[in-house]
């Protein structure tokens, strides 16, 4: 809001809640909302990296006009529509490994919650009903335009066709009336009818957050109108300003200029491009681009991002041929303590990177550098069994912070090992509750300090 980078500082203490527009669920997702999902998962990623726990929450707009017009085009019901383009979303977000949001809220599972919020708008005055629906009145409003930097003036500049029973030209829409034949409806105060499209977002912050939040993300174009009427829907509802610390809006994904996007019918989705590409090569494609930053894309873009992919893999491989071998090689002899120097910067670059405004470019390239600096070494025979082992380490945590198997075995690909881990560790501690109950002390002990040393840590509370 300020379009300044600012320090972060969540409201409760190291507890983060961030919430980013999801889809509207009429279609398949194509490859540019999808840079704005992995963005945010990066975003998600790093934040727990550095020690914030971080509840993500998304929304799915299960109800709305192109929901409902596809619907009737295709003869299907709305609901099965919705329900079936919102399955093939989440399988889209586990292919491209965006494993980080907690809840997608469905709107039409909160619609009391929308109900609510219109209700208190309109006690409070800042809602009107018409014979068509309920609307926001703008004009009640002062900060509206704050996010988009706006006045008054500006405004007027985005009517769309005049609609005479709104009391103002840009009061948009809370609640819609049935008309006729309209199948999807919930009962309401205002007889029945649906939600308009800004409410949903918050109502379901406001259940899940409370009314302010830490970070709000989303594509750019929601900034207006979307971003501005949340604005004024919750912060005039609850009194309380801000509705969110920080607003993250991702840049866009064009195509020869054009921004990627259904209306225009120059898009890719996600679906077809992993049959050419590799979940990962789009992913490093993405986070090439700072997240502000627009991207140019192109089957060559990605075919060069592919490239430098495999040139990382290629240097995975063989610091881990080189640590395999190392013992029986003639490298230099003396254990290190310290870190190895060309990791530590690596890292401390990658860092720096990363907590400025998430800068994922930049960190790419200490990825980069470390390995170009570490081959070196490797080929020059200068590099310690420590310093292969920090590079294999430092890799393996570079992937996991950008969501990317660095390595042939995969960082990533580990759902399954990770199942495995969870279910072992379990045995082990139950195991281990069971030799206490038995006072077996010293076995339980000798349990907790061997996981201890694989960084397991089990705490009796
Ligand atoms: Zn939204």
């Amino acid at each position: 809001m300020t379009g300044k980078k600012e320090n972060f500082q969540p409201i409760h203490n190291n507890r983060i809640n961030l919430f980013v527009c999801g889809p509207t669920v009429y279609d398949d997702s194509h490859i540019g909302h999808d840079r704005t999902y992995i963005a945010f998962d990066v975003v998600a990623r790093y934040l727990k990296f550095k020690g914030y726990s971080v509840f993500y929450l998304q929304n799915i707009t299960d109800v709305d006009d192109k929901i409902i017009k596809r619907a009737a085009e295709r003869g299907e019901s709305p609901r099965s529509l919705a329900r079936k383009f919102e399955e093939r979303y989440l399988e889209d977000m586990r292919r491209l490994g965006v494993t980080n949001v907690n809840y997608y809220a469905r709107a039409t599972e909160h619609i009391p919650e929308i109900i609510g919020q219109i209700e208190r708008l309109i006690e409070l005055g800042y809602a009107y009903e018409t014979e068509s629906g309920i609307y926001f009145d703008e004009s009640r409003f002062e900060d509206f335009g704050k996010l988009s930097h706006q006045t008054a003036d500006d405004l007027k500049k985005h009517r769309i066709e005049p609609d005479p029973t709104k009391r103002n030209p840009g009061d948009f829409s809370l609640w819609k009336k049935r008309q006729d034949g309209e199948e999807v409806t919930w009962n309401s105060p205002w007889g029945p009818g649906r939600p308009g499209w800004h409410i949903e977002d918050t109502a379901i912050t406001e259940t899940y957050f409370g009314a302010q939040y830490d970070i709000h993300g989303g594509a750019m174009d929601l900034i207006f109108p979307h971003h501005e009427a949340e604005i004024a829907q919750m912060e005039a509802t609850s009194g309380k300003k801000p509705l969110v610390r920080y607003w993250m809006h991702t840049g866009f994904l064009n195509v020869r200029g054009e921004k990627m996007s259904k209306s225009l019918g120059n898009f890719t989705t996600i679906r077809d491009m992993l049959q050419k590409y590799d979940a990962d090569s789009f992913r490093f494609f993405v986070l090439l681009a700072h997240y502000r930053s627009p991207i140019d894309f192109s089957e060559e873009a990605l075919e060069q991002a592919k490239k430098s992919l495999e040139r990382i893999r290629q240097a995975a491989k063989i610091i881990e041929e080189q640590r395999e071998l190392a013992p029986d090689l003639e490298y230099e002899s003396t254990v290190h303590e310290e870190a190895d120097p060309s990791v530590a910067l690596a890292k401390a670059r990658f860092l720096e990177s990363m907590d400025n405004d998430f800068n994922t470019p930049y960190a790419l390239r200490a990825v980069f550098d470390m390995l170009r600096e570490v081959n070196r070494r490797i080929n020059e025979k200068t590099i310690s069994q420590r310093g292969l082992e920090d590079a294999s380490f430092q890799l393996r945590e570079f992937g996991e912070i950008l969501g990317l198997g660095f390595f042939a075995s995969g960082n990533k690909p580990a759902e399954k090992a990770e199942d495995v881990t969870g279910n072992l560790i379990e045995v082990l501690t139950e195991t281990r509750q069971k030799l206490r109950e038995k006072k077996e002390w010293q076995l339980a002990d000798e349990i907790r300090a061997r996981l201890n040393e694989l960084n397991i840590v089990i705490e009796d509370a």
